[in-house]
Parts: C-alpha cells; sequence; structure tokens
C-alpha cells in the first residue's frame, strides 16, 4: 500500500486500505509528508500550508491524514504519562503499607453532572454544512482503527443537546463558523487546546462572507498551530486571508 511510505501510523494505513485507497492521489503525495514536518524540531512546530487543490482530487484525506497521525501520537503520549502516574502513586501506596488508589470512572459524556466545555485539538472548518457533514464521515472511517480518537460535527440546523453531548470528548470538530462562534459564545466549546486547524475551501468561506468569523476563530486558538488552508485558486483575496490567519505557509500547487 503506497500510503506506508508517507510515514502514516498503522491504524490510519489499515483504514486507508479498508476504504480501498491503493495509492496517494497527487495532493496526498504532496501534502501529508510536508504537514508532518516541524519547521523547527526543537518545538515541534508544523508548517503551515497554502494547498490549492479542487475537491474530487482527494484533498479531504490530504488534511484528514496527517492531523490524525499526529493527535494518535499526542493521544498514545498523554495515556502513557497518566498510566505512569497512576502506577507511580499505586506503587506509593503499596510502599506505605496502603491499598492501591482506585481507577478514576469514566465520566458520562451525556450526563449534566460534570459538565465541562469540549476542548478539541483539531479543527476543521468547512463553508457549509453538506461539507462539513461530508468531511466528518470522511474523518469518522479514517479513525475506526484508532482507539482514543473520536469526531464530532457542529453545523447548523442540527439538535443542539445532541451535538453538545457527542462534543464533549470529540478529539477532531468539523465545523461552520457560524454554529462553532454560537457554541464558543456559550462556552459549550473552547478552543484555546486547538493545535491543528485546517480551513476547507476557503474560496467559498470568502464567497459566503465567513473571512471576519474565521479571524476570529484563528484568535481564538493557540498561537503556536499548524493552519493548512485548501482553496480551488491562489487569488489575491485567498492569498490576503492567509496572511490574516498564517505564518509564511508553504504554498502547494496541484
Ligand atoms: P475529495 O477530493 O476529498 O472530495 O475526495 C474525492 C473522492 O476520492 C472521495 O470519494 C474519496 O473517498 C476518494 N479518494 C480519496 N483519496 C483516494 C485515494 N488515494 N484512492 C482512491 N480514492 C480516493
Amino acid at each position: 500500500n503506497g500510503f506506508v511510505a508517507l510515514g502514516l501510523a498503522p491504524e490510519l494505513v489499515a483504514a486507508v486500505a479498508d476504504l480501498g485507497f491503493e495509492q496517494p492521489t497527487s495532493v496526498q503525495e504532496k501534502v501529508i509528508p510536508l504537514a508532518m514536518t516541524s519547521s523547527d524540531e526543537g518545538n515541534a512546530r508544523f508548517i503551515d500550508l497554502l494547498v490549492s487543490s479542487q475537491t474530487g482530487s482527494g484533498k479531504t484525506a490530504a488534511f484528514l491524514l496527517p492531523v490524525l497521525h499526529t493527535l494518535l501520537a499526542q493521544e498514545a503520549e498523554a495515556a502513557a504519562a497518566l498510566k505512569a502516574e497512576a502506577d507511580r502513586l499505586a506503587a506509593e501506596a503499596i510502599a506505605r503499607g496502603e491499598a492501591p488508589p482506585k481507577k478514576a470512572k469514566r465520566k458520562d459524556p451525556t450526563s449534566n453532572r460534570n459538565f465541562k466545555a469540549a476542548t478539541p485539538g483539531a479543527l476543521i472548518l468547512c463553508p457549509t454544512r453538506e461539507l462539513a457533514q461530508q468531511v466528518a464521515h470522511d474523518a469518522i472511517d479514517l479513525v475506526k482503527h484508532c482507539r482514543g480518537l473520536r469526531v464530532a460535527s457542529v453545523v447548523g440546523g442540527m439538535p443542539y443537546q445532541l451535538q453538545i453531548a457527542k462534543l464533549q470528548n470529540a478529539n477532531l470538530v468539523v465545523a461552520t463558523p457560524g454554529r462553532l462562534l454560537d457554541l464558543q459564545r456559550s462556552m459549550q466549546i473552547k478552543l484555546d487546546q486547538v493545535r491543528f486547524l485546517v480551513v476547507d475551501e476557503a474560496d467559498r468561506m470568502l464567497d459566503l462572507g465567513f473571512a471576519d468569523d474565521l479571524a476570529e476563530v484563528n484568535q481564538l486558538t493557540i498561537e503556536r498551530k499548524q493552519t493548512m488552508m485548501f482553496s480551488a485558486t491562489f487569488a489575491p483575496r485567498i492569498q490576503q486571508l492567509a496572511t490574516r490567519v498564517m505564518r509564511q505557509p508553504q504554498k502547494i500547487q496541484i
């Protein structure tokens, strides 16, 4: 399978194989390795990308796969750190002649008790509800072998309570800008853990008047994050938007 050579986690290679993808498309071949490259090794900041590509080129997997790959690695690191801490506490308790502490129970995400705002690590912004649902659907296909990674979508016109319940433990959120900012303002979601931001179909985002919403979302996420912007063209207005939300992006023309 041609995806192995791109350096993706085995869980993701298995998922693309299940989908019947044998070889990466041109945009996938160019974007995936670059998106997983740090700009400055010590600080592990990934480079920003501005990509021109059409629908049908395989662009969705081109941004989802590297984001999921890095989320997976970070999730595994966090789980290992938690386990090491639990083991340390248990060993200390045993050394004091006490019973080791019980494991904390997982919270029920649909319960209103213990409510806390969702804090996704990755955010994909789409101009329309239909596109967001398609991208979320593709993401769900790609995480099927990834333990601990959860995907949720946030789009207008869907029942609020249902979306909020699903959001609680999501690592990756696919959203339209309007509904996302609604949920942010009502404190159902916090964006200060977002380390990956993808803007899909940036030209349609501008057509639909989302430029200011995009800039606002960008402000709410952490500064040291990776931003990838996909657009059909590199028209001047796209370049202008890119300078508003990205730092020295590398351009990839397909
Ligand atoms: P997109 O451009 O992301 O809308 O993708 C267009 C279609 O191509 C979708 O139906 C994908 O499932 C499919 N696709 C994406 N990548 C590949 C691949 N490497 N091989 C075969 N089909 C693919």
